[in-house]
Protein backbone atom coordinates (compact mmCIF):
# COMPACT_ATOMS: atom_id res chain seq x y z
CA UNK A 1 0.00 0.00 0.00
CA UNK A 2 2.89 2.25 -0.42
CA UNK A 3 3.32 4.01 -3.69
CA UNK A 4 5.15 6.88 -5.76
CA UNK A 5 2.17 8.00 -7.24
CA UNK A 6 -1.65 7.96 -6.33
CA UNK A 7 -3.63 9.36 -8.99
CA UNK A 8 -7.43 9.70 -8.01
CA UNK A 9 -10.62 9.87 -9.87
CA UNK A 10 -10.23 7.59 -13.46
CA UNK A 11 -11.65 10.38 -16.03
CA UNK A 12 -9.21 10.87 -19.11
CA UNK A 13 -6.98 12.82 -17.01
CA UNK A 14 -6.65 10.36 -14.42
CA UNK A 15 -5.78 7.79 -16.89
CA UNK A 16 -3.78 9.92 -19.00
CA UNK A 17 -1.48 10.24 -16.02
CA UNK A 18 -1.88 6.63 -15.31
CA UNK A 19 -0.45 6.06 -18.83
CA UNK A 20 2.64 8.38 -18.53
CA UNK A 21 3.19 7.30 -15.12
CA UNK A 22 3.37 3.63 -15.54
CA UNK A 23 6.11 4.24 -18.31
CA UNK A 24 8.01 6.19 -16.24
CA UNK A 25 7.85 3.21 -14.13
CA UNK A 26 6.64 4.87 -10.70
CA UNK A 27 4.76 3.10 -8.31
CA UNK A 28 1.42 3.86 -9.76
CA UNK A 29 -2.27 3.70 -8.31
CA UNK A 30 -5.42 5.13 -9.48
CA UNK A 31 -8.29 5.26 -6.93
CA UNK A 32 -11.72 5.58 -8.58
CA UNK A 33 -15.26 5.49 -6.73
CA UNK A 34 -16.97 3.92 -9.50
CA UNK A 35 -15.11 2.50 -12.78
CA UNK A 36 -12.78 4.13 -14.74
CA UNK A 37 -13.95 6.40 -17.64
CA UNK A 38 -15.32 9.84 -15.78
CA UNK A 39 -17.65 12.14 -17.75
CA UNK A 40 -16.33 11.35 -21.06
CA UNK A 41 -18.19 7.36 -20.72
CA UNK A 42 -21.49 9.29 -20.83
CA UNK A 43 -20.90 11.64 -23.94
CA UNK A 44 -22.66 9.91 -27.01
CA UNK A 45 -19.67 11.18 -29.42
CA UNK A 46 -16.60 13.09 -28.97
CA UNK A 47 -15.52 14.86 -32.13
CA UNK A 48 -12.53 16.73 -31.19
CA UNK A 49 -10.67 14.79 -29.66
CA UNK A 50 -7.67 14.56 -32.34
CA UNK A 51 -7.05 11.33 -34.05
CA UNK A 52 -10.76 10.28 -34.59
CA UNK A 53 -11.46 12.69 -37.76
CA UNK A 54 -14.62 10.35 -37.87
CA UNK A 55 -15.16 11.55 -34.22
CA UNK A 56 -15.63 8.30 -31.53
CA UNK A 57 -18.42 7.51 -29.18
CA UNK A 58 -17.59 8.63 -25.30
CA UNK A 59 -17.47 4.88 -24.20
CA UNK A 60 -15.44 3.85 -26.77
CA UNK A 61 -12.42 6.73 -26.08
CA UNK A 62 -13.10 5.90 -22.10
CA UNK A 63 -12.66 2.27 -22.79
CA UNK A 64 -9.60 2.56 -24.89
CA UNK A 65 -7.90 4.68 -22.39
CA UNK A 66 -7.90 2.65 -19.98
CA UNK A 67 -7.13 -0.24 -21.90
CA UNK A 68 -3.90 1.00 -23.02
CA UNK A 69 -3.07 2.24 -19.25
CA UNK A 70 -3.54 -1.04 -17.98
CA UNK A 71 -1.39 -2.35 -20.85
CA UNK A 72 1.77 -0.47 -18.97
CA UNK A 73 0.93 -2.04 -15.98
CA UNK A 74 -1.47 0.76 -14.06
CA UNK A 75 -2.78 -0.84 -11.24
CA UNK A 76 -6.58 0.66 -10.86
CA UNK A 77 -8.59 0.09 -7.89
CA UNK A 78 -12.46 0.47 -9.32
CA UNK A 79 -15.15 1.01 -6.17
CA UNK A 80 -12.45 2.97 -4.05
CA UNK A 81 -14.07 6.12 -2.62
CA UNK A 82 -11.25 8.47 -1.31
CA UNK A 83 -12.72 10.01 1.73
CA UNK A 84 -9.55 12.37 2.66
CA UNK A 85 -6.18 12.89 2.31
CA UNK A 86 -3.37 14.08 5.11
CA UNK A 87 0.02 15.08 5.00
CA UNK A 88 2.04 12.24 7.13
CA UNK A 89 5.98 12.29 6.42
CA UNK A 90 7.91 12.18 3.24
CA UNK A 91 4.51 12.06 1.65
CA UNK A 92 0.75 11.57 2.00
CA UNK A 93 -2.28 9.18 3.31
CA UNK A 94 -4.96 8.52 1.67
CA UNK A 95 -8.07 7.31 3.03
CA UNK A 96 -10.31 5.46 1.29
CA UNK A 97 -13.35 3.85 1.71
CA UNK A 98 -11.44 0.34 0.97
CA UNK A 99 -8.15 1.38 3.81
CA UNK A 100 -5.59 3.65 3.81
CA UNK A 101 -2.76 4.18 1.27
CA UNK A 102 0.39 5.83 1.37
CA UNK A 103 1.36 7.87 -1.46
CA UNK A 104 4.64 10.32 -1.54
CA UNK A 105 2.70 11.91 -4.41
CA UNK A 106 -1.07 12.80 -4.96
CA UNK A 107 -2.95 13.64 -8.04
CA UNK A 108 -6.48 14.59 -7.65
CA UNK A 109 -8.52 14.29 -10.89
CA UNK A 110 -11.92 13.96 -9.39
CA UNK A 111 -13.55 15.78 -11.95
CA UNK A 112 -16.44 17.92 -11.99
CA UNK A 113 -21.15 16.55 -11.57
CA UNK A 114 -23.55 18.09 -13.26
CA UNK A 115 -25.35 21.35 -10.90
CA UNK A 116 -28.71 20.87 -9.72
CA UNK A 117 -31.33 23.40 -10.07
CA UNK A 118 -32.92 23.56 -7.00
CA UNK A 119 -36.54 23.77 -8.10
CA UNK A 120 -39.36 22.45 -6.78
CA UNK A 121 -40.00 18.42 -8.39
CA UNK A 122 -36.41 18.25 -9.49
CA UNK A 123 -35.40 16.16 -6.39
CA UNK A 124 -38.54 14.29 -6.46
CA UNK A 125 -38.42 13.11 -10.00
CA UNK A 126 -35.10 12.50 -10.52
CA UNK A 127 -34.78 9.37 -12.20
CA UNK A 128 -38.51 9.47 -13.14
CA UNK A 129 -38.49 11.94 -15.96
CA UNK A 130 -35.32 14.23 -14.70
CA UNK A 131 -32.27 13.03 -16.12
CA UNK A 132 -28.71 14.42 -16.13
CA UNK A 133 -27.68 11.98 -18.58
CA UNK A 134 -29.04 12.11 -22.32
CA UNK A 135 -26.92 9.17 -23.39
CA UNK A 136 -28.02 7.04 -20.18
CA UNK A 137 -31.56 8.15 -20.38
CA UNK A 138 -32.15 9.99 -23.38
CA UNK A 139 -33.45 6.14 -24.79
CA UNK A 140 -36.91 5.97 -22.45
CA UNK A 141 -37.98 9.62 -24.67
CA UNK A 142 -38.39 7.75 -28.14
CA UNK A 143 -41.40 10.05 -29.61
CA UNK A 144 -41.62 11.81 -26.53
CA UNK A 145 -41.69 15.70 -25.95
CA UNK A 146 -37.97 16.43 -23.97
CA UNK A 147 -36.98 19.72 -22.73
CA UNK A 148 -33.17 20.34 -21.66
CA UNK A 149 -32.28 23.05 -19.96
CA UNK A 150 -28.72 25.03 -20.12
CA UNK A 151 -27.18 26.98 -23.04
CA UNK A 152 -23.45 25.46 -23.16
CA UNK A 153 -22.04 23.13 -24.83
CA UNK A 154 -23.66 19.75 -22.76
CA UNK A 155 -27.02 21.17 -23.25
CA UNK A 156 -27.08 21.33 -27.08
CA UNK A 157 -24.73 18.65 -27.48
CA UNK A 158 -27.26 16.54 -25.16
CA UNK A 159 -30.41 18.17 -27.24
CA UNK A 160 -28.63 17.42 -30.92
CA UNK A 161 -28.35 13.90 -29.30
CA UNK A 162 -31.90 13.58 -27.55
CA UNK A 163 -33.56 15.09 -31.10
CA UNK A 164 -32.52 11.70 -32.78
CA UNK A 165 -34.97 9.98 -30.82
CA UNK A 166 -37.65 12.21 -29.02
CA UNK A 167 -40.72 13.84 -30.99
CA UNK A 168 -39.24 17.37 -29.64
CA UNK A 169 -36.93 18.92 -27.77
CA UNK A 170 -37.45 22.15 -26.08
CA UNK A 171 -34.35 24.35 -24.82
CA UNK A 172 -34.71 26.79 -22.00
CA UNK A 173 -32.13 29.03 -21.65
CA UNK A 174 -32.04 32.45 -19.28
CA UNK A 175 -30.22 34.56 -21.89
CA UNK A 176 -31.40 34.95 -25.57
CA UNK A 177 -27.58 34.10 -26.85
CA UNK A 178 -26.31 29.97 -26.30
CA UNK A 179 -22.74 29.85 -24.52
CA UNK A 180 -22.05 26.63 -26.97
CA UNK A 181 -19.38 26.48 -29.47
CA UNK A 182 -20.61 28.07 -32.56
CA UNK A 183 -20.35 24.24 -34.95
CA UNK A 184 -23.64 23.23 -32.39
CA UNK A 185 -25.54 26.36 -32.14
CA UNK A 186 -25.59 25.82 -36.01
CA UNK A 187 -26.53 21.95 -35.51
CA UNK A 188 -29.17 23.06 -33.33
CA UNK A 189 -30.58 26.14 -34.84
CA UNK A 190 -30.85 24.03 -38.27
CA UNK A 191 -32.42 20.62 -36.57
CA UNK A 192 -36.42 20.92 -37.06
CA UNK A 193 -36.80 19.06 -33.81
CA UNK A 194 -35.21 21.61 -31.60
CA UNK A 195 -37.11 24.52 -30.20
CA UNK A 196 -35.86 27.36 -28.22
CA UNK A 197 -37.67 29.46 -25.45
CA UNK A 198 -35.47 32.66 -24.75
CA UNK A 199 -34.85 34.18 -21.86
CA UNK A 200 -36.84 32.11 -19.73
CA UNK A 201 -36.20 29.65 -16.35
CA UNK A 202 -37.50 26.40 -15.84
CA UNK A 203 -39.19 26.95 -12.72
CA UNK A 204 -40.93 23.78 -11.27
CA UNK A 205 -41.42 20.41 -12.61
CA UNK A 206 -44.88 18.58 -12.25
CA UNK A 207 -46.30 15.08 -12.68
CA UNK A 208 -48.05 11.95 -10.90
CA UNK A 209 -45.82 8.64 -11.45
CA UNK A 210 -43.49 10.60 -13.58
CA UNK A 211 -42.88 13.70 -15.00
CA UNK A 212 -46.26 14.86 -17.31
CA UNK A 213 -45.47 18.83 -17.55
CA UNK A 214 -43.29 21.67 -16.32
CA UNK A 215 -43.24 26.07 -15.70
CA UNK A 216 -41.66 27.91 -17.65
CA UNK A 217 -41.49 31.18 -16.38
CA UNK A 218 -40.15 34.44 -19.03
CA UNK A 219 -37.33 36.66 -17.16
CA UNK A 220 -38.24 39.73 -18.88
CA UNK A 221 -42.21 39.51 -18.82
CA UNK A 222 -42.35 37.42 -15.49
CA UNK A 223 -44.98 35.30 -17.86
CA UNK A 224 -45.20 31.57 -16.84
CA UNK A 225 -46.38 28.62 -19.21
CA UNK A 226 -47.14 25.47 -18.66
CA UNK A 227 -45.47 22.59 -21.36
CA UNK A 228 -46.30 19.05 -21.88
CA UNK A 229 -43.24 17.38 -21.50
CA UNK A 230 -41.95 13.49 -20.49
CA UNK A 231 -38.49 14.24 -19.29
CA UNK A 232 -36.48 17.03 -18.26
CA UNK A 233 -32.21 17.14 -18.91
CA UNK A 234 -30.33 19.79 -16.97
CA UNK A 235 -26.93 20.90 -17.94
CA UNK A 236 -26.71 24.08 -16.21
CA UNK A 237 -22.78 23.23 -15.64
CA UNK A 238 -20.61 21.43 -13.23
CA UNK A 239 -19.67 21.57 -9.79
CA UNK A 240 -15.94 20.13 -9.03
CA UNK A 241 -15.84 16.66 -6.96
CA UNK A 242 -13.43 18.42 -4.35
CA UNK A 243 -15.51 18.41 -1.56
CA UNK A 244 -14.20 15.37 -0.12
CA UNK A 245 -10.95 17.21 0.35
CA UNK A 246 -9.22 19.31 3.53
CA UNK A 247 -10.37 22.63 4.01
CA UNK A 248 -6.40 23.66 3.51
CA UNK A 249 -6.11 22.54 -0.37
CA UNK A 250 -6.51 26.10 -2.02
CA UNK A 251 -10.12 26.62 -3.98
CA UNK A 252 -11.31 29.40 -5.99
CA UNK A 253 -15.23 30.71 -5.02
CA UNK A 254 -16.80 27.42 -6.75
CA UNK A 255 -14.63 25.01 -5.27
CA UNK A 256 -11.88 24.46 -8.55
CA UNK A 257 -8.42 23.32 -7.17
CA UNK A 258 -5.86 26.04 -7.55
CA UNK A 259 -2.46 25.32 -8.64
CA UNK A 260 0.75 26.77 -9.56
CA UNK A 261 1.81 26.43 -13.22
CA UNK A 262 3.08 23.50 -12.32
CA UNK A 263 -0.36 21.78 -11.25
CA UNK A 264 0.71 21.78 -7.84
CA UNK A 265 -1.71 22.80 -5.33
CA UNK A 266 -0.54 24.69 -2.14
CA UNK A 267 0.28 21.54 -0.45
CA UNK A 268 3.71 20.38 -2.17
CA UNK A 269 3.62 17.07 -3.96
CA UNK A 270 -0.19 17.39 -4.53
CA UNK A 271 -0.98 18.29 -8.15
CA UNK A 272 -4.70 18.62 -9.40
CA UNK A 273 -5.28 18.46 -13.38
CA UNK A 274 -8.52 18.32 -15.63
CA UNK A 275 -12.09 19.68 -14.62
CA UNK A 276 -11.44 19.71 -11.04
CA UNK A 277 -8.85 22.32 -11.22
CA UNK A 278 -9.66 26.00 -12.04
CA UNK A 279 -8.57 26.34 -15.06
CA UNK A 280 -9.65 27.98 -18.16
CA UNK A 281 -10.88 24.70 -20.84
CA UNK A 282 -12.41 21.67 -19.65
CA UNK A 283 -12.23 19.35 -22.78
CA UNK A 284 -11.24 15.65 -22.55
CA UNK A 285 -8.43 16.69 -24.72
CA UNK A 286 -6.87 19.53 -21.61
CA UNK A 287 -7.70 17.22 -19.06
CA UNK A 288 -5.28 14.48 -20.73
CA UNK A 289 -2.52 16.93 -21.46
CA UNK A 290 -3.06 18.88 -17.76
CA UNK A 291 -3.34 14.56 -16.64
CA UNK A 292 0.65 13.68 -19.21
CA UNK A 293 2.20 16.70 -17.90
CA UNK A 294 1.55 15.77 -14.23
CA UNK A 295 2.70 12.91 -13.90
CA UNK A 296 6.00 14.10 -15.59
CA UNK A 297 6.03 17.14 -13.02
CA UNK A 298 5.56 14.50 -9.87
CA UNK A 299 8.43 12.33 -11.42
CA UNK A 300 10.48 15.33 -11.47
CA UNK A 301 8.91 16.18 -7.80
CA UNK A 302 9.91 12.46 -5.94
CA UNK A 303 13.74 12.65 -7.72
CA UNK A 304 14.15 15.99 -6.40
P1 LIG B 1 -21.39 25.66 -18.95
O1 LIG B 1 -20.50 25.86 -20.12
O2 LIG B 1 -21.01 26.26 -17.64
O3 LIG B 1 -22.84 26.14 -19.36
C1 LIG B 1 -23.90 26.15 -18.43
C2 LIG B 1 -25.12 26.70 -19.09
O4 LIG B 1 -26.20 26.67 -18.16
C3 LIG B 1 -24.96 28.16 -19.54
O5 LIG B 1 -25.62 28.38 -20.75
C4 LIG B 1 -25.61 28.94 -18.39
O6 LIG B 1 -26.21 30.14 -18.81
C5 LIG B 1 -26.69 27.99 -17.93
N1 LIG B 1 -26.95 28.13 -16.50
C6 LIG B 1 -26.08 28.19 -15.47
N2 LIG B 1 -26.70 28.28 -14.30
C7 LIG B 1 -28.02 28.29 -14.57
C8 LIG B 1 -29.18 28.35 -13.77
N3 LIG B 1 -29.12 28.42 -12.44
N4 LIG B 1 -30.38 28.33 -14.39
C9 LIG B 1 -30.46 28.24 -15.73
N5 LIG B 1 -29.39 28.17 -16.55
C10 LIG B 1 -28.18 28.18 -15.97
O7 LIG B 1 -21.59 24.09 -18.61
P2 LIG B 1 -21.55 22.79 -19.54
O8 LIG B 1 -22.28 23.02 -20.80
O9 LIG B 1 -21.92 21.66 -18.67
O10 LIG B 1 -20.02 22.64 -19.90
C11 LIG B 1 -19.03 22.52 -18.84
C12 LIG B 1 -17.66 22.56 -19.48
O11 LIG B 1 -17.45 21.39 -20.26
C13 LIG B 1 -17.50 23.75 -20.43
O12 LIG B 1 -16.19 24.22 -20.31
C14 LIG B 1 -17.74 23.15 -21.80
O13 LIG B 1 -17.09 23.85 -22.84
C15 LIG B 1 -17.17 21.74 -21.62
N6 LIG B 1 -17.84 20.81 -22.55
C16 LIG B 1 -17.32 20.69 -23.80
C17 LIG B 1 -17.92 19.85 -24.73
C18 LIG B 1 -17.33 19.73 -26.10
O14 LIG B 1 -16.27 20.26 -26.35
N7 LIG B 1 -17.95 19.08 -27.02
C19 LIG B 1 -19.06 19.15 -24.38
C20 LIG B 1 -19.59 19.31 -23.10
C21 LIG B 1 -18.97 20.16 -22.20
P3 LIG B 1 -25.34 31.41 -19.29
O15 LIG B 1 -24.87 31.07 -20.67
O16 LIG B 1 -26.31 32.53 -19.22
O17 LIG B 1 -24.23 31.53 -18.29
Amino acid sequence: MNYDFAIIGGGPAGLTAGIYASRARLKVVLLEKGVPGGQIATTDRVENFPGFPEGISGLDLATALEKQARNFGLEIKSLTEAKTLRPVEAGYEIITSEGTIFSKTVLIATGASPIRLGIKGEKEFTGRGVSYCATCDGAFFREKKVMVVGGGDSAIEEALYLARMAAEVTVVHRRDQLRATKILQERAFENPKIKFVWNSHLIEIRGEEKVNSVVVKNKLTGEKQVLEIDGVFIYIGLQPNSYWLPEEIKRDEKGFILTDENLMTNWKGVFAVGDVRANQLKQAITAAAEGALAAYLAEKFILG
